[in-house]
């Protein structure tokens, strides 16, 4: 087995974990709508255990590469005959390294923390403690919550389409464009500061950045509304 073919494959993998990626997002968007439309707490925490096994899944397959990534890059340096065993070393790595993988490490996994922040923020903002609001103040009360709340990115200062919060500065930003522009500077080898307009958050991480399936449902929303 040549190392370009392991490249092959583990881009592959790659592209696996994006799928699961997306899967996770589909799974944090049917729950919100059970959530919506008032959908049993049964159904909701089969769902996030649905969610879990995902995670489970994603966090195996980054550790699978992470495996084989090991155990190439060993074998780069090494004579050819002692590459015959190089199957049994990515098992042996892989069961180390997901051994150490617990339940909390689930729990903090990215979408998972963001579903669990979407229902949360859901439940707050449509059971207010001292709720006696009828059906329409509620209406109101979201749509006056839309018109304070920023849809756009401060980055591409477009409406934002895949919204993720900043967990440090709990601002948003376009995904796609602030771990760009991290990155961009990572190179640089400098820090990316938080483009809000007096935010002290100097130094933005790109594992800061959580999805905001909330406000991600709020401007489909109002999307929808206007067309
Ligand atoms: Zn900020």
């Amino acid at each position: 087995m040549s190392l370009s073919v392991v490249n092959t494959n583990l881009s592959s993998l790659k592209s696996c974990q994006t799928d699961v990626a997306t899967a996770m997002d589909v799974v944090t968007d049917a729950a919100m709508d059970l959530a919506e439309t008032e959908g049993s707490e049964r159904d909701i925490q089969a769902l996030e255990k649905l969610l879990l096994d995902c995670a489970r899944l994603d966090e195996d397959l980054t550790r699978f590469s992470e495996a084989v990534e090991h155990v190439t890059a060993q074998a780069r340096r090494q004579p050819p005959e002692a590459m015959r065993d190089l199957k049994d070393a990515v098992k042996r790595r892989f069961a180390e390294l997901t051994d150490a993988l617990s339940d909390a490490d689930l729990q903090r996994h990215a979408k998972v923390a963001a579903f669990r922040e979407s229902l949360r923020s859901f439940s707050s903002q449509t059971n207010p403690s001292a709720s006696q609001s009828t059906e329409g103040d509620l209406d109101d009360d979201i749509a006056v919550m839309q018109s304070q709340i920023n849809f756009s990115c401060p980055i591409t200062q477009l409406e934002m389409v895949n919204p993720v919060k900043n967990i440090k500065c709990h601002h948003h930003y376009e995904q796609e464009a602030a771990v760009a522009a991290i990155q961009r500077r990572e190179k640089q080898k400098k820090k990316f500061r938080c483009p809000y307009v007096g935010c002290d958050n100097t130094d933005m991480k790109q594992s800061d950045l959580v999805p905001d399936a909330t406000l991600r449902r709020m401007i489909q929303k109002k999307q929808g509304a206007r067309t």
